[in-house]
């Protein structure tokens, strides 16, 4: 509708303009028009009376004269002249006409013989000078107009320039706004931050910032838990508190989904104080979940020579990209180690395809216990990486990386590729069956291809499927598709294992237990470490494990590190036992049935 109003505003200015420009020249055409006939009178006054002295007297054109004279006084006539209202001119011409009349007067004397020619003479040449005096007059006026239309006409032409100029600054001002705010919130977005940032930065050289980029940990879940309404909520309450708390020469702004950026001046505790923002946010609008939902925090204290706003917010985003990696409500700061870890990390990046290839990755093996007659049923495969000249590289290193950039899925299935050689190698040397546990990444069972490449490794090798456990982490369950279950389903179906690794580390649905094809819980080892600490911690042990005999699950304990921690295992009727207390991972060559089952005996007794 605006626009529409704009359009009509502008057409109508331009139209304005145009119809002036014609106006003009129509005009101008009838005042040269009379310049002209101005002229005429001038020059054939002259002629008309030489004639007369001559002999030859001519009443047309005396008649014609009169008629260019009332025309010019009247506007009204034959000759098509406009009147010249100029006060000056049309006193001029009245002058002219009256020694015309004077003339005509003379003429009809000399022709009577009544006197003689000399008068006429005289009359012409005044007539003559009046008249030269009129043509100038005439062309001053046509002048004066001329400049005066040309002014109304620049004016108008200006003005419109003006209104189109003002309306156009205003339409790019709000296209700008409009571009440089976040729909959801109405704070800045990443573009709108950039250029409010940069444009901050120049205008208070003086005052030192740091970048703080943070973001809700598990927002997705939330999302899918609470809802989208909820999750949408959430953004808002926290985009005007941010808002409302970093303003003047401070800035906010949403850069990503749940990903916020706050431009805050220095200052003693700024993450702290931020965390208290934004946990009282939740206190008041959230209250049923506040305390659920954490923070990430990465942030960044520019140096007084900062570089583009650009290269800042690289370097807030790197500490809270790393944060992230770290866990849930980490906070972390910009440092120069940061770098050297990045660059440690891209390293690994380049290496990991060729220390594929020269089998630098190694499988070692945790054995899984049987609690009621410490017996060995299974055993874990864990990864290593033994890099020539820096050593071995546990996967808490390398893992969090391959998963960021997909390359997951090559370890994992590599290591299936060993734990399957093993297997085969064991039933060919002792007849007897062995089974291994393979840990397979969230970002790995997620591949398209991931189901028909398990099948084809432990195909090749031969193996009874059964032999193999697949351990997929409970975070890896959050949210889960429906195509992802029944491909796990049918991997069940196939025969192989499936267990829920860390279970209590994260968000447990306990009735997701009871739709997932789950037949082996692995409770997290965190239950086990608060286990002396937390008088709760025995009850939940005992309660899950009693909870997934009766949903048909086996139980295994992660971190089992002490004497006290098998005996209550095992009188909680708690499955299976793994951890240092038995044995550290050990790598695959050195990993000896036998010797194991005797020693944890022996530490047993
Ligand atoms: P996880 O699958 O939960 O494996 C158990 C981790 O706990 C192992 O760490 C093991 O060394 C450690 N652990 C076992 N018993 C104890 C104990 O009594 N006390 C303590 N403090 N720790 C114990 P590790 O080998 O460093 O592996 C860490 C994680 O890396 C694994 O956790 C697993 O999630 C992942 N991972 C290991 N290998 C692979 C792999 O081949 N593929 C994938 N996707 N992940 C792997
Ligand atoms: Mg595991
Ligand atoms: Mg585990």
């Amino acid at each position: 509708m605006r626009k529409k109003n704009e359009f009509f505003i502008y057409t109508s200015m331009w139209m304005i303009a145009v119809i002036i420009l014609l106006v003009l020249l129509v005009q101008n055409l009838g005042d040269a028009r009379v310049v002209n006939y101005s002229g005429i009178v001038r020059g054939a006054t002259q002629k008309l009376v030489k004639e007369e002295i001559s002999g030859f007297p001519d009443d047309r054109l005396i008649d014609r004269l009169d008629g260019i004279i009332v025309n010019l006084q009247t506007g009204d006539g034959e000759f098509n002249l406009r009147r010249n209202g100029d006060k000056n001119y049309q006193e001029q011409l009245a002058k002219l006409k009256e020694i015309w009349e004077q003339i005509k007067r003379e003429i009809q004397l000399v022709r009577q013989g009544e006197v003689s020619s000399d008068n006429l003479y005289e009359l012409s040449q005044v007539h003559f000078t009046e008249a030269d005096q009129m043509v100038l007059l005439a062309e001053q006026s046509s002048e004066q107009k001329l400049l005066k239309s040309i002014g109304i006409y620049t004016a108008t032409l200006l003005l419109s320039v003006a209104a189109f100029t003002i309306v156009n600054r205003r339409n790019r001002r709000l296209l700008l706004k409009s571009i440089h705010t976040d729909n959801l919130t109405g704070i800045l977005n990443r573009d709108g931050f950039k250029a409010e940032a940069a444009s901050l930065l120049h205008r208070y050289p003086d005052n030192r910032y740091c970048l703080i980029e943070f973001d809700i940990d598990d927002f997705k879940f939330l999302n899918t838990s609470y809802g989208y309404e909820q999750g949408d909520r959430l953004l808002c309450a926290l985009a005007d508190s941010i808002q409302s708390t970093y303003n003047g020469d401070q800035l906010s702004a949403r850069i990503a989904s749940d990903d916020f950026v706050i431009l805050v001046k220095q200052g003693p505790e700024l993450v702290d104080r931020l965390r208290n923002l934004l946990a009282d946010t939740l206190h008041l609008a959230f209250l049923n979940i506040s305390e659920f939902i954490t923070f990430t925090i990465g942030a960044y204290e520019l140096p007084e020579d900062c570089g583009n706003i650009q290269t800042v917010m690289d370097k807030a985003n790197m500490a809270h990209k790393n944060a992230k990696a770290e866990g849930k409500s980490i906070s972390l700061w910009y440092d120069e180690m940061l770098l050297d870890k990045l660059n440690w990390e891209n390293q690994l990046t380049k290496r990991m395809r060729k220390a594929l290839g020269n089998g630098e990755f190694k499988m070692y093996l945790q054995p899984k216990y049987s609690l009621a007659d410490l017996k060995i049923r299974n055993a874990e495969a864990l990864v290593r990486w033994d890099i020539p000249d820096e050593g071995t590289v546990c996967p808490d290193q390398f893992i969090p990386l391959f998963e960021r950039n997909g390359s997951i899925a090559e370890i994992d299935f590599y290591i299936l590729e060993k734990a399957c050689a093993y297997i085969r190698k064991y039933l060919d040397t002792f007849g007897t069956e062995f089974h291994i546990s393979v840990n397979f990444s969230r970002v790995t069972i997620y591949q398209q291809r991931c189901y028909s490449t398990i099948l084809e490794i432990t195909d090749r090798f031969q193996i009874p499927h059964n032999c193999i456990e697949i351990e997929i982490t409970e975070s890896a369950f959050n949210g889960i598709s429906e195509v992802i279950v029944q491909k796990i389903l049918n991997l069940q179906e196939e025969g192989f294992i499936i267990s829920m690794d860390d279970f209590g580390s994260g968000y447990s649905s306990l009735n997701l237990l009871n739709k997932l094809p789950i037949q082996v819980l692995k409770l997290d080892q965190e239950f086990l470490r608060e286990y002396g600490t937390e008088g709760k911690a025995k009850n939940v042990i005992s309660c899950v494990t009693e909870l997934a005999h009766t949903l048909d699950m086996k139980v295994v304990c992660e971190g089992v590190e002490k004497q006290e921690h098998v005996d209550f295992l095992k009188k909680i009727g708690c499955d299976y036992g793994q951890g240092y207390f038995f044995s550290k991972p050990i790598p695959e060559e050195e990993f000896c049935l036998a010797d194991l089952e005797q020693s944890a005996k022996e530490l047993a007794n």
